[in-house]
């Protein structure tokens, strides 16, 4: 239509015709450690937080201010300002201050789907005592966002996320509909600049509508004619500005295009549009308008191996087993459930996108890692609890093998038995010889000598079991014997006392010693059939059915060979290689330049990859029948820096050792690989050569696998590198790899190879002119702890074929267990105290009293049947809100994630 001498209708098409709304967020975004360690940050943000709760009081302006995201922050000020709290809390519950709904801003690739959770349950708790968390899925730094994200939010009761980076370059507006693989969306508003699009407000109105102008070009077509300007003012550690509420007032006066309102994020999208967005399915990993930062997930490996274990121990062994064989309600519940909770909080304390990602200061990373090992020592404590609880319960006596996993599995385990020799059906691997000797000491001296023997006994898994003391004219005559551990009763306790007593009244005087040593050995035995969730009391002569493993050597000793019937491993001398069923050249070592930083590889141009070992020698390790074992060393001629970040020089001879290893009765080759590290600015990976070209592969990621192509999308400033994260395992072209914490790995060589990148060795934060990342993603620090010197050794294992990828990481990873049967309980020999079928269990753990909280989600594009045994109880979202009653089982959706709170 048109219409002479209108200028309306131009001013509506170019959106002119409404004022829009620029909605003012004032926030701070609060890294808890970084390039500054937590303690340092802390002390500024006690600074910031002081005067953001003062000019909050003082100046009405100001209505909003949004903490983060996160409850660390609170906790962290509180914990120095206690007496801040009430202020604190009456901001909170007026509205003025957001808090929460996280606990951390955390990575989302490199933790469990549990930890996930965890975090998001233990931020809506905390504040939920400062009267409620911004109820939207507010993640403004994370490097990419996982497939599962939309799911867990919409899980939450949230129906919006707000996100930067990652977004893919077809997502053409600042707001999109986000799916997760099983179909739940949420509405996700869209930061393209980031965060910090309106940080550093000028104290000049007129510079300040200025601004907004030159932003809105920026965004350009990006932003909707009729979408409010989301303009963030705030940035990393940044300050509340004084002038804010002021100098918004004036430059609203003076804009006629623009309404300018200092708002909350909540109330922002409770208006925003929802018509006419574009949508994307899955993860959010592209580079192309920010930096996905992709190189986080191979530096600082020691990092990523510290979380694995300590997420393994929390989630597969200590909840489950302490909520299916703790003593439940009784006294011990409470210290377990303590120890639980504070786990959890160090491994969510380092989910933190700058914690867990260790693109950070050396004295940060020094605290990630005492984190984890605190959060395993805490679940190994757990776990022994709950094994000694499950030993004490049985009506037998002797080894108990216990599976901390919802399948029934068969694997080996490891048992102290009394004797000698030969055991049929076992395999021993490494026997302590009976003997007696004679020692005469001074009373003074006993008690060290007792020491020593027990520590000697210590480290063949056995103690002192028996000390016999006759104390007549002739002196004082010990005789100590030493065997498998029994329960030491009162007597043996009793009777060390009153040796102790009667030596150290003859400090002086000769004792005569006598040290008997029972023979005891380690015996490998095969466990068949242990039920999910379950136990079983195993025989030691109970037979084994499988086909032994054997070796084979050729005549010059140089080529070696496993097989047992089901698979044949052989080792290739000459390059240090081996063969699964005549697929050659796996574990292929390949060292290559790396000029870059934590964030990002970058390799110099012409570097020439290292390859191929100067020497090779193949040793046999163990010969079967049950576990055999090769140990292959490589030594590698390595170059042992970069100059000016160009020129490797210098030169390091390096031996890596690799343990090959098959089990009777499985497929998966176990390889555990060792090196000293002495060199800097590279990247070590293994290859392995496809059983066929893959044009993609299937990562593990939370709470399910993601399919990705051969590239990935870039944008002008980091080049797109299709190195990706996987969890636990990740399956292409036939081949299955799975880790314990070597997250990242590329499909090379146009498909036909997969690498897996076993060290990232940088040492720098952020360099500058990187190869594929031109701009610095933070200080250009020195971090000599990321160059990883010294020791490190590096687990993953390998199957060709079709598998279930989550029974081999568990086989892997997750050993059967054992215990010994105390004989004084009521428990039978073999059963289980949980049956979950037909999906993946992520949580087992108790609630509170007898509540038992089990989730489970499907991997796969079918409708799954998910089995209880016949157990009733309630489905539950992740607030714990319950949806409907389970009698038995319930259907879940292809990609679905359920909570289910049992109640019988
Ligand atoms: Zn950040």
């Amino acid at each position: 239509m048109s219409r002479p001498g209108g200028m309306a209708t131009g001013d509506v098409a170019a959106g002119r015709s409404v004022r829009r709304t620029v909605a003012i967020v004032a926030h701070t975004h609060w890294d808890r450690e970084w390039y500054q360690p937590f303690q340092t940050f802390r002390q500024w943000l006690v600074e910031v937080l002081d005067d953001v709760l003062d000019r909050l009081e003082a100046d009405p302006s100001i209505p909003h201010f949004l903490l983060d995201g996160q409850m660390a922050v609170v906790d962290d000020y509180l914990a120095v300002r206690p007496e801040a709290e009430e202020r604190l809390r009456r901001l909170a519950a007026a509205g003025r201050i957001d808090v929460g709904p996280w606990y951390v801003l955390p990575d989302e690739f490199l933790v469990s789907g549990e930890t996930l959770v965890r975090n998001l349950q233990m931020g809506l708790e905390r504040a939920a005592a400062f009267g409620g968390a911004m109820e939207l899925g507010y993640l403004p730094d994370m490097f990419g966002h996982v497939a599962q994200m939309p799911q867990l939010l919409r899980q939450a009761g949230f129906d919006h996320a707000v996100v930067w980076r990652g977004v893919p370059a077809a997502v053409n507006r600042t707001a999109f509909w986000w799916r997760a693989p099983d179909g739940s969306g949420v509405r996700a508003e869209y930061l393209p600049v980031g965060y910090g699009n309106g940080a550093a407000v000028p104290d000049d109105a007129k510079a300040l509508v200025e601004r907004i102008r030159s932003h809105e070009a920026e965004l350009g077509a990006l932003l909707a004619p009729d979408a409010p300007l989301l303009w963030m003012n705030g940035g990393d550690h940044h300050r509340l500005q004084a002038h804010l509420g002021r100098v918004v007032a004036e430059a609203d006066g003076l804009t006629d295009d623009h309404t300018l309102r200092i708002t909350s994020l909540a109330k922002h999208l409770a208006a925003a549009s929802v018509v006419g967005l574009p949508t994307w399915a899955g993860e959010l990993r592209s580079g192309a308008r920010a930096n996905l930062l992709m190189g986080v997930a191979s530096n600082r490996v020691d990092v990523k191996q510290a979380a694995a274990r300590a997420e393994r121990a929390l989630e597969r062994l200590a909840e489950p087993l302490s909520a299916l064989f703790g003593d439940g309600a009784g006294a011990g519940a409470g210290a377990t459930a303590d120890a639980l909770r504070r786990a959890w909080t160090e491994v969510v304390r380092n989910a933190a996108h700058d914690s867990v990602c260790a693109c950070s200061a050396d004295d940060v990373v020094a605290a990630v890692l005492v984190r984890y090992a605190e959060a395993a020592h805490r679940a190994e404590a757990v776990t022994d609890r709950a094994l000694a609880g499950l030993a004490a319960s049985m009506s037998s006596t002797g080894p108990v093998v216990v599976n901390p996993s919802a399948r029934p599995r068969s694997g080996l385990v490891e048992l102290l038995l009394p004797g000698t020799g030969e055991v049929e059906g076992g395999q021993v691997v490494a026997a302590r010889p009976g003997s007696a000797t004679e020692r005469v000491v001074t009373g003074g001296l006993l008690g060290i000598l007792l020491a020593q023997v027990a520590n000697d006994e210590a480290a063949w898994g056995g103690a002192i079991v028996g000390v016999d003391v006759s104390d007549d004219e002739s002196g004082l005559d010990v005789v100590v014997r030493t065997g498998l551990r029994q329960a030491s009763g009162p007597s043996l306790a009793s009777t060390l006392a009153d040796l102790y007593a009667r030596a150290g009244a003859r400090r002086r005087e000769s004792i005569h010693v006598r040290i008997e040593h029972e023979p005891f050995h380690r015996v490998l035995i095969r466990a068949e059939d242990v039920p999910g969730f379950g136990w079983t009391a195993r025989s030691p002569t109970d037979p084994s059915e499988v086909m032994p493993v054997t070796v084979a050597q050729d005549e010059s000793g140089r080529g070696c060979s496993l097989a047992n019937g089901l698979v044949t491993v052989a080792v290739d001398a000459t390059d240090g290689t081996f063969s699964l069923d005549g697929l050659r050249g796996l574990d292929l070592l390949v060292d290559d330049a790396d000029a870059g930083d934590t964030y990002n590889y970058s390799p110099p141009e012409g570097d020439v990859p290292v390859d191929a070992p100067t020497a090779v020698t193949v040793d046999v390790v163990e010969r079967g029948p049950l576990r055999a074992a090769l140990r292959v060393v490589r030594t590698f001629e390595w170059p042992e820096r970069l100059e000016a970040g160009r020129e490797r020089v210098g030169q390091r001879l390096v031996e890596v050792s690799t343990r090959l290893e098959l089990r009777a009765g499985e497929r998966l080759v176990r390889v555990t690989t060792t090196l000293d590290n002495p060199c800097r600015d590279h990247r070590l990976r293994a290859w392995f050569p496809l059983p066929t070209p893959a044009t993609s592969s299937r990562a593990e990621c939370a709470f399910g696998t993601v399919e990705r192509g051969l590239l990935a999308e870039g944008g002008i400033t980091e080049h797109g590198l299709p190195t990706f994260p996987s969890r636990r395992f990740v399956t292409a072209g036939g081949l299955t790899v799975v880790h314990e914490g070597l997250l990242e790995y590329e499909l090379v060589d146009d498909g036909k190879a997969l690498a897996l990148t076993l060290l990232r060795c940088v040492g720098v934060l952020s360099g500058t002119y990187l190869t594929y990342r031109p701009l610095p993603a933070g200080p250009p620090l020195p971090v000599a702890g990321a160059q990883m010197p010294g020791r490190h050794v590096l687990r993953y294992a390998v199957a060709v074929g079709d598998h279930d990828p989550y029974a081999l990481v568990d086989d892997a990873f997750l050993p059967l267990l054992v215990t010994a049967g105390s004989g004084t309980g009521s428990r039978p020999a073999t059963g289980s105290a949980l049956s979950v079928t037909g999906a993946q269990v992520s949580a087992v753990r108790r609630v509170g009293g007898d509540l038992l909280e089990v989730r489970v989600f499907n991997p796969g594009a079918e409708e799954a049947t998910v089995g209880l045994g016949g157990r009733t109880g309630w489905l539950v979202d992740l607030r714990d809100r319950p949806l409907e009653p389970v009698t038995g089982s319930f259907r879940l959706r292809p990609w679905g994630i359920a909570t289910v709170h049992l109640t019988a």
